[in-house]
């Protein structure tokens, strides 16, 4: 029987670690949705169109060809047959992602890539609107937060840690730029499902952020 897990929430939660994780434990495909806006967003890079433009990212949007491939346990998005890698993960792509994500005609080019993953597996799904939008009858839905402050430290670290000259103070703006934009957008904006378990995993370690929600899934499904 397949099944389908929605993780929605901020950025800096913590959503693709932890999704990544569960999706081990059960042995089933993780899917970042993230991956796609970015995505999407680095081909309006490359145009040189304005991301906050609808009229110039819709008619780009008829040459994208996306494809999500499973290469040694992680996904890769294919943008007309190029891996993208870390190329999608800069700061200035988050910003990308998050413009290009308000434009409606977005969303839906976005939508049925993501719910055909989910009609072929079972699935741990992360985003915004998973729960909401995508998955809406998702056996588990899960809105995983944490304090502002703890969210900022971490994509600090994780950027770090790729190598990139970033500093605090700026994720921290950029954060909350990009959440204010995300959950004041007219569609689908990021909000808890109603029917979702709101997680807080401020000063958790991964591990633990796990286990409590293993916890919360085995008790909503048999795995
Ligand atoms: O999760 P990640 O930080 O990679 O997402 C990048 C941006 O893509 C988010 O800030 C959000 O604007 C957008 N997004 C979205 N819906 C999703 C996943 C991401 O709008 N399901």
């Amino acid at each position: 029987m397949k099944f389908q897990i929605a993780i929605d929430g901020p950025s800096g939660a913590g959503k693709s670690t932890v999704a990544k994780a569960l999706a081990a434990r059960l042995g089933i495909v993780y899917v970042d949705t993230g991956a796609l806006y970015r995505t999407v967003g680095y081909y309006v890079r490359t145009q040189g169109a304005d991301p906050h433009s609808a009229r110039e990212v819709e008619a780009l949007l008829p040459h994208i060809r996306l494809e999500l491939r499973y290469e040694n346990g992680a996904q890769q998005v294919y943008l007309n047959g190029e891996p993208m890698g870390d190329r999608i993960r800069t700061p200035e792509m988050s910003m990308y992602a998050s413009a290009v994500s308000a434009i409606p005609a977005v969303r839906a080019f976005l939508l049925e890539t993501q719910r055909a993953i989910a009609r072929e597996h079972s699935v741990v799904m992360d985003g915004r609107d998973i729960g909401t939008v995508i998955l809406p009858d998702a056996d588990v839905k899960i809105y995983l937060t944490a304090s502002d402050e703890c969210r900022a430290r971490r994509r600090y670290e994780e950027l770090r840690a790729k190598g990139m000259e970033v500093d605090y103070e700026s994720v921290l703006s950029d954060m909350r730029e990009r959440d204010r934009n995300d959950s004041s957008r007219a569609v689908a904006p990021a909000v808890a499902a109603k029917d979702a378990i709101v997680f807080d995993n401020s000063g958790m370690q991964p591990e633990e952020c796990v286990s409590g929600l293993m916890t919360v899934i085995s008790k909503l499904i048999r795995v």
